[in-house]
């Protein structure tokens, strides 16, 4: 028996296993060449995309993105819309509606037909392989495409001359362990995107200005005469790829080597090559009105596009610092930015959307642009699933926007975050973080859920690890997992491992239920201590399901004591040593445990001769118009009814 011993030990002290395969992801670099025809309102050219099976399944199918497709009439979108009272895509006629479409498609040479698995619906498409493709083989898909926004904008979309462009080129849907991602778009959720390298040729009238995921390596994409700063010549950043981008230059032209675009491009149109590497998304904003300015972050450029009237708003370097402000609070967050560009335009509609190296705004609030931005990092860079864990896409881009304007403008949105919240929790409205985009009784619930709610998980793990731990985790992650797929498992695996902590119960809970909390004080004894100084035993009860540590005050007559319960078990004893005589004691005194009933959280020694005139709870009084009956975790709400009464029965 006892050689036994260490080595048994030995096994015991190993970490558990890990139950996850090897990560993988696919292989895919796109060769697009388009030309904008600012008349018809399209982009239309070729694709040739390379792929290259890194999974370990035998693949038969490949599909593609057409989610263009989502902003026309009859589309699940549309009719997701039209259930939930909204009138948009339904109501749009040509040339009004947004359109994707592809045709001479073959792979590895063969023509292939199309299959359309969500018909009506048509923003997938699929093709069956000529050929099975085994893992590590590869097969070339190439097709003609042609591409119209919306003049209805909607995270894309087209206004006379100014193009916001996503989705417009036929993505390859992203292949992962849990097989295709066939996802339509719908309102809930944008972007689950392949990893891949970009190289595009765009033939565009000669006096758009142009912003795009990527540098442009060569052609004018407009920056220099639009520049609104004379001092400061632009910056392209053409040697950021070091030649891999392979373009051959020739007179005044030049072309990508082994390319697809034409010869040249037609009169009144100038030629621009892109190049990005390592971004499962391309967007690109056209307007021949942009104004231009430059800035940077570090190594990481930064370029403003503007319009004409834009000058107080976003011009005189003020897009421009926001942006700068937040790639620098990104960078200390999480780690340096993985791309060598940043690409902030004032799109046509409100609000904002995100895409690698580019961000396009409505306006150019610092609470929006570190969003967006953001976005490059926990989407982008970490980029997640968001239509089946939209949570850790918005959710965790709303708790860095939080955080940072906590700590750059000491605004703490917790509390109206947390309050809001609770509101639903207790309403029944609410519903967990975790669920998959179209499983939400609704798009306003989704945001609510996707939004609040995962910035609140966030937030709740900040406050169970602690701000450094909290930091650790996130600069782990990112070094971790940048430029990967990551989801629910990978980032609790390094906030396990960072922490130290068993955190099982935080994220089964706040992400994957609705679990009501609340601790209540039972029994508090305090006594003189023979050395001096005083102890507190409180016993802390935990009252409904949720689980999280909760912190203890014993606030003395000269100085206050701090202890952290577990909050797991339904009865828990806490001891607190002050050094003056106690006077009252408080759970969760910054109110982090989300607490739904505060009332039982205080306990008093000391009396005060107020104490008989004024009720020991706390009330409020309302006017009961029976409409709406306001609710306070922290005072009893007392509702008055006027009430008229009277009887005719004589
Ligand atoms: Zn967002």
């Amino acid at each position: 028996m006892i050689p036994l011993l260490p080595a048994l030990a030995l096994a015991s002290a190993r970490p558990a296993p890990d139950p996850r395969p090897p990560y993988w992801q696919q292989e895919v670099r796109y060769d697009i060449a388009a030309t904008l025809d600012e008349a018809r309102g399209t982009l239309a050219g070729r694709q040739r995309m390379h792929y290259a099976n890194r999974s370990p399944d035998t693949l038969r199918t490949i599909s593609f993105h057409l989610h263009l497709n989502a902003f026309r009439p009859g589309s699940r979108w549309s009719e997701a819309d039209s259930l939930e009272g909204r009138r948009r895509f339904n109501d749009l006629r040509d040339p009004d509606f947004a359109y994707n479409r592809v045709r001479d498609v073959t792979i590895d040479g063969q023509p292939v037909r199309a299959e359309w698995p969500l018909a009506p619906d048509s923003t997938i498409v699929r093709f069956a392989l000529p050929r099975p493709l085994a893992p590590g083989d590869s097969a070339v898909v190439a097709m003609a495409f042609e591409a119209r926004p919306s003049t209805l904008p909607r995270r894309q979309g087209r206004r006379g001359r100014r193009f916001d462009f996503a989705h417009w080129y036929p993505k390859v849907v992203v292949y992962d362990r849990f097989g295709w991602n066939e996802q339509p778009l719908v309102p809930a959720g944008e972007f689950y995107g392949e990893f891949a390298t970009f190289r595009v040729t765009l033939d565009v009238p000669d006096d758009q200005v142009v912003g795009a995921t990527g540098i442009p390596v060569c052609g004018d994409p407009g920056w220099a005469r639009a520049n609104r700063q004379p001092g400061r010549p632009v910056e392209l950043g053409r040697d950021r790829y070091a030649g891999r981008e392979r373009v051959v230059r020739a007179g005044d032209g030049c072309a990508f080597a082994d390319g697809i675009a034409d010869p040249a491009p037609a009169a009144g149109m100038k030629r621009l090559l892109w190049y990005a590497e390592d971004v499962h998304h391309f967007g690109l904003s056209l307007n021949p009105e942009y104004r231009y300015e430059g800035g940077r972050f570090r190594d990481v450029a930064v370029h403003v596009l503007y319009l004409p009237g834009d000058s107080a708003s976003w011009g005189g370097g003020v897009a421009v610092r926001r942006t700068e402000v937040a790639l620098a609070w990104l960078d200390q967050l999480f780690g340096p930015f993985a791309w060598p560009q940043l690409t902030n335009v004032h799109r046509i509609e409100g609000g904002g959307t995100e895409f690698p190296m580019m961000v396009m705004d409505g306006s150019a609030s610092q609470g929006l642009i570190l969003h967006e931005a953001g976005h490059n990092y926990t989407m982008g860079i970490l980029a997640n699933n968001e239509w089946r864990e939209g949570w850790l896409d918005e959710g965790f881009t709303s708790f860095q926007t939080a955080w940072a304007f906590e700590a750059l403008a000491q605004e703490d949105g917790y509390p109206a975050t947390e309050a809001a919240m609770l509101d639903l929790d207790l309403d029944g409205l609410s519903q967990p973080a975790s669920l998959r985009s179209d499983a939400y009784r609704d798009f306003a619930t989704y945001n609510q859920m996707v939004y609040a709610r995962g910035e609140l998980f966030f937030h709740q793990l900040r406050y169970v690890v602690g701000d450094e731990a909290m930091r650790r985790i996130l600069r782990t992650f990112y070094e971790r997992w940048k430029l990967k797929h990551v989801d629910e498992a990978a980032f609790r695996a390094v906030a396990e491992e960072v922490s130290g902590r068993d955190l099982s119960t935080l994220f089964g809970q706040f992400l994957h239920s609705t679990d009501l909390y609340d601790y209540a004080l039972g029994r508090v004894e305090r006594r003189a201590r023979p050395g001096g100084g005083w102890r507190t035993r409180v016993e802390v009860r935990r009252k409904a399901p949720g689980r999280i540590p909760v912190e203890v005050a014993v606030v003395g007559e000269a100085d206050t004591a701090v202890a952290r319960a577990e909050g797991l078990a339904d009865r828990e004893w806490v001891e607190l040593d002050t050094r003056s005589r106690p006077v009252r004691v408080l759970l969760d005194p910054r109110v982090r445990t989300h607490d739904w009933n505060m009332l039982d959280n205080e306990r008093r020694w000391a009396f005060s001769p107020l104490d008989l005139l004024v009720q020991r709870v706390p009330r409020r009084h309302y006017l009961d118009t029976f409409v709406s009956q306001p609710r306070a975790r922290d005072r009893l709400t007392v509702g008055w009814a006027p009430v008229a009464w009277y009887n005719d029965a004589g």
